[in-house]
């Protein structure tokens, strides 16, 4: 079996010593041993020249104890069953990490979104929607954004199910555009919700965000406005990549530029330096993607895919701190040799929790009808993520374990609270 195969089984191994730790009931390890749901559907789209393509699609609900299903939906040729329902475990956890009264979910296609026209994109979100059109809803299960979905997906998605339940639910999915009922601020929210976690830590050792060299694999939208928000609060990101190559600066790049550059020509390189159309590619080095993993820097942000760091490159690793934006970017093999080496890692679970936190913020405001603005919803993303993070911090010291078992220990003490609300075996013993 491969290392991508083993992912759930190995998330629920680590499971094993939280509930030691824990001493919760045997109940909640039966029920979050499997997925409660696994929708599969078959795609049919009709594309441009007339043909008829299926793509088969998933919706799995892991769990939904502490609340409505929550996760995003992913656009990707890897996609299979397996890989889904991790994401939605992972969901479950990290809505309990940081609060809020979600369970976990997950969406994904088995397609090459970059191989489809426009249209042919529009078909696909929507017969994603009539598939699993019976399965989600603003109190079972809302699907959001993930790899290669945006807004204007969600926007596709949100309008079909309004025209097949024939009246608007903008609470139904979240990511939407702000015209269909979308928050401010959930654009940039995971890559801001980041910082913030980096930026707790980085309090606790006592250091400045000038004296913290940064290096960004993958460059789309969580990776993307990381690197934005942490360059502008002084950090310096020498080092940005995506699938097709990377570039490195000494010195320090300007992210906004590169990524005004990257969407013209949907490749990074060092033609980015224009300021007002002054060009300087002078000093830019264009490296490739495994060179960054390896190179020397205080901190490795990691917002590409699962599986970045394997047992295989694992020894490669310089920095001293590792930021886990991406679901899943360590398997457990070369997780034990970087705890082995004293490498932070910062987990998934936490790290990358401001996507979810201003989702839940704009179910919130779909539901109330009140809609706020960018301030608000930035400072209660950061009043929830901070709190979540210096707990976790606090815990792994206090316990002596990894931030990764302190997260999940976390995570795993709401759910178990959620799970005796309803009776375990221990209640219906008389114990
Ligand atoms: P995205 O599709 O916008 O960006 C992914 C980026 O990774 C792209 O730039 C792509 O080129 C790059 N990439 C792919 N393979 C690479 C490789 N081998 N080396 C370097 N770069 C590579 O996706 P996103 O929304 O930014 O999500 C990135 C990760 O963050 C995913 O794991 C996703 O599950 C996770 N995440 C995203 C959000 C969110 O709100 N966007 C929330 C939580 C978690």
């Amino acid at each position: 079996m491969s290392e991508k195969t083993t992912q759930l089984h190995a998330a629920q191994k680590i499971m094993d010593e939280i509930y030691a730790r824990l001493n919760v009931s045997d109940d909640i390890r039966c029920r979050l041993h499997q997925p409660r749901r696994i929708h599969q559907a078959g795609l049919p789209v009709r594309m441009d020249n007339g043909s008829l393509k299926v793509f088969p699609a998933w919706r799995v609900q892991y769990d939904d104890t502490r609340g409505p299903g929550k996760g995003g939906i992913r656009f990707h040729p890897d996609v299979c069953e397996d890989e889904v329902t991790t994401l939605s475990f992972w969901m479950t956890l990290k809505c309990a990490v940081v609060d809020i009264p979600f369970g976990g979910a997950k969406g994904g296609v088995q397609v090459d979104p970059k191989a489809l026209s426009r249209l042919e994109l529009e078909r696909l979100s929507r017969s994603y929607i009539r598939a699993f059109f019976d399965v989600i809803g603003a109190d079972r299960d809302i699907p959001a954004p993930d790899v290669n979905t945006n807004e204007k997906v969600m926007g596709w998605m949100a309008d079909e199910y309004a025209e097949i339940a024939r009246r608007q639910v903008p609470a139904i999915i979240t990511g939407k555009p702000i015209g269909l009922g979308g928050s401010q601020g959930r654009t940039a929210a995971t890559g801001r919700g980041a910082l913030h976690v980096l930026d707790a830590w980085r309090v606790r050792e006592d250091l400045k965000p000038e004296e913290i060299t940064v290096a960004v694999q993958g460059f789309g939208n969580a990776g993307y406005h990381f690197a934005r928000l942490a360059k502008e609060a002084g950090y310096k990101i020498v080092a940005i990549s995506d699938s097709q190559g990377g570039i490195y600066l000494k010195e320090g790049l300007e992210p906004s530029p590169i990524w005004d550059h990257k969407n013209k020509t949907r490749k990074l390189s060092g033609m980015v330096y224009c300021d007002d159309s002054v060009c300087s590619v002078d000093n830019v080095e264009s490296i490739g993607t495994e060179e960054l993993l390896g190179l020397e820097v205080d901190v490795l942000v990691l917002a590409a895919l699962e599986n970045a760091i394997t047992g295989e490159n694992v020894k490669n690793v310089q920095a001293k701190v590792i930021l886990e934006i991406a679901n899943g970017p360590i398997t457990p093999a070369a997780d034990a040799q970087l705890l082995e080496r004293d490498i932070v890692v910062i987990p998934d679970v936490l790290a990358n929790a401001g996507g979810v936190i201003v989702s839940y913020l704009e179910w919130v405001q779909n539901r109330t009808g009140d809609y706020w603005s960018e301030e608000i919803v930035n400072e209660r993303l950061a009043t929830r993520i901070v709190n979540a993070a210096t707990q976790c911090f606090q815990r792994a010291h206090r316990e002596d374990v990894s931030l990764r078992v302190s997260a999940y220990l976390q995570g795993m003490e709401l759910l178990a609270v959620a799970m005796e609300g309803r009776g375990t075996q221990r209640y219906f013993e008389g114990e």
